[in-house]
């Protein structure tokens, strides 16, 4: 029987950390604060701000909150968040996405600066990220899976990875996080050949394929680390993983549950991105925004 890899110890660690640099820096009189920008008044949007108000107010994180109508221009958007990223007293921008269909989202994001870019948004981000350097946020989810692998004092310099996905928003950047810590990695999709012989060769198995239960025990061995990023609509009415659990669990070293995993660490991330940025005020973004 596997080792569980429980993402709640994660989360109460780096909240511990978070509580801390904003304790020192309110003791320097300067007040951390995310803006988050809603477009419209989508169900989804409205739930996932109402889990960062509550992760903000439990870590002493100040947020402001700006509704924008739906209806609202690119411009007009985008005079918006210029203003965001002059106002010294905002440190992080989150803007909710999709955006309606009117909007051109691309454009948008680009105009996000990319010191204030917590969620990374901005292409910039993602090219320091491939590029291998410092001072840039990640998208958070493959970082809320580097923070797992760290937690969990999982060695990666030398080790092998296999990461199966290669999108833009978890496959991709984590590739790259994993060999900024020296590991060996391979990035496995759709197309690899004899995929379960590959994953069940490497050290760590992060799977982010995006169906349901799709890798059972064939994929790993006995040593196997196994990361499941994967949230599915299970098909019973529960949320489920890439990996199918109950049978991977019974053979892998260890492995962590889809919900209370990967998931519940990514919100945390993202409110340390925010206090990153603040602690980095003035030396990294006025020289983004100019
Ligand atoms: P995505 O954009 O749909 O990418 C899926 C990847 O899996 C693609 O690279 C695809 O390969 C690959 N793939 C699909 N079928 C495959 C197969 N049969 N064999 C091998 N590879 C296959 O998904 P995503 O946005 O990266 O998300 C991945 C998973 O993470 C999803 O379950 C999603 O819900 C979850 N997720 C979780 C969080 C979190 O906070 N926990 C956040 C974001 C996403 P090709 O490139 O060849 O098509």
């Amino acid at each position: 029987m596997g080792i569980l890899l429980e993402g709640k110890p994660v989360v109460e660690s780096l909240r511990e950390d978070l509580k801390e640099r904003i304790d020192t820096l309110k003791g320097q009189s300067i007040n951390p604060t995310l803006l988050i920008l809603r477009v419209g008044d989508r169900e989804d949007d409205i739930s996932y701000e109402k889990g960062i108000l509550k992760n903000c107010e439990r870590i002493g994180l100040s947020c402001r909150r700006e509704v924008l109508p739906a209806d609202i221009t690119t411009a007009e958007l985008i005079k918006t968040i210029e203003h965001a990223n002059r106002d010294a007293a905002m440190h992080g921008i989150m803007l909710f996405r999709p955006l309606p269909n009117h909007l051109d989202e691309e454009l948008i994001c680009r105009t996000i600066s990319p010191g204030k870019d917590i969620d990374c948004m901005n292409p910039a981000n993602l090219e320091k990220v491939f590029e291998g350097a410092s001072g840039a946020f990640a998208p958070c989810t493959p970082e809320a899976v580097m923070a797992m692998l760290d937690y969990y004092k999982i060695p990666l310099e030398g080790a092998s990875v296999a990461v199966v996905g290669r999108s833009t928003v978890v496959g991709k950047p984590l590739a790259m996080l994993l060999l900024n810590k020296n590991a060996t990695v391979t990035v496995c999709h759709s197309k690899t050949k004899d995929l379960p012989k590959v994953t069940a060769a490497a050290d760590i198995v992060i799977a982010a394929v995006g169906r349901a239960r799709f890798m059972d025990e064939n994929f790993f061995s006995s040593e196997s680390i196994v990361i499941d990023v994967g949230i599915n609509n299970g098909g019973d009415g529960k949320i489920c993983g890439d990996v199918d659990f109950d049978k991977a669990i019974e053979k892998v070293k260890a492995i962590n549950p889809a919900v209370g995993g990967v998931g519940l660490i990514t919100a945390t991330i993202l409110l340390g991105h925010t206090v990153t940025s603040c602690e980095n005020q003035g030396e990294y973004w006025t020289r983004e925004v100019g």
